[in-house]
């Protein structure tokens, strides 16, 4: 018997509807979206010769993607409903295995899929992505690296300062004691010499009181320190070694000079009676002269 016009382009028209389906993104496949991707039928045509779209769906083995159905009648169109969750589970694994992209998504499920839908999945795990975590599917998202604020990358700068007794270069910033890589600098300010400019400002721009109540008593004034914890900060720090020349102030030795070195801040009982700046109270010495 000859194959009748009619029938071939029954054929025809559930072969362009699986063809659209099988593409990916498509569910829920609606007319207007068949419209956009086939190019091939018309949406009309086909209403006209299965009925309705959703007979048109049905007809062609997809009506798992039609999305005009309520919420009820939706789950009986659900297959895989009566599967266990565990079964649903190893489903999932198995068409991962399948597709080979790294994350599952659900049209490809629903594609490559004999035993259950996507609908199926969702009713029984929340969400799709519910159900990708419980089968272990979803890849775990590492935390990104919390980047240094501003204040942590100057005080790194100001350490290595220190440490060297001299400018850092950008191969200092590799090592330690450095804890932020040259390339974080690159990147915020554009180059470490860049950055060591800001510093630089950065370090005179801080406001410390004029002066410090003279005290005869160093432990109130220590007292007085602990509550202004930014008085013995790296700015002030770096204040202090900078005016010392980086260099130990007892002995004159400093880390640029006598390698290995390590200069610390120590602060001078305050002149009675006097008023005068914070860094005048403090000096840097070795750790030699510091213990002697
Ligand atoms: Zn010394």
């Amino acid at each position: 018997m000859p194959r009748t016009g009619r029938r071939l382009n029954d054929d025809f028209l559930l072969e362009e509807i699986r063809r659209v389906a099988a593409q990916p993104d498509v569910s829920p496949l609606t007319c207007i979206k068949f419209a956009q991707l086939s190019g091939r039928a018309s949406v009309s045509v086909v209403r006209m010769r299965f009925g309705s779209w959703k007979k048109a769906l049905a007809k062609a083995g997809v009506v798992h993607l039609y999305s005009g159905l309520p919420a009820a009648e939706k789950m009986k169109t659900a297959r895989g409903k009566d599967l266990s969750s565990s079964d649903l589970i190893e489903e999932m694994r198995r068409i991962h295995a399948v597709v080979g992209s790294p994350r599952l998504r659900s049209p490809d499920f629903n594609r490559h899929s004999t035993i259950a839908t996507s609908l199926a999945i969702r009713s029984r795990f929340g969400t799709w992505v519910k159900a990708l975590k419980v089968a272990g599917l979803l890849p775990v998202r590492e935390k990104a690296p919390r980047l240094p604020t501003k204040e942590e990358a100057f005080e790194n700068l100001i350490a290595v300062w220190i440490y060297l007794g001299r400018l850092p270069e950008r191969e200092d910033l590799s090592a330690p004691p450095s804890t932020i890589t040259a390339e974080f600098y690159e990147l915020q300010w554009g180059s470490c010499r860049q950055a060591l400019r800001k510093l630089n400002a950065w370090v005179h721009a801080v406001h410390y009181r004029d002066t410090l109540e003279p005290s005869s008593d160093l432990s109130r004034t220590a007292k007085r320190i602990g509550r202004e914890r930014w008085l013995f900060g790296p700015r002030l720090q770096f204040q202090v070694a900078q005016r010392d020349g980086f260099r130990c102030a007892a002995c004159g030795r400093g880390p640029a000079t006598h390698p290995g070195t390590r200069l610390t801040m120590h602060q001078l009982k305050p002149v009675v009676g006097a008023s005068l700046p914070p860094t005048s109270h403090l000096q840097t010495l070795c750790e030699d002269c510091k213990l002697s």
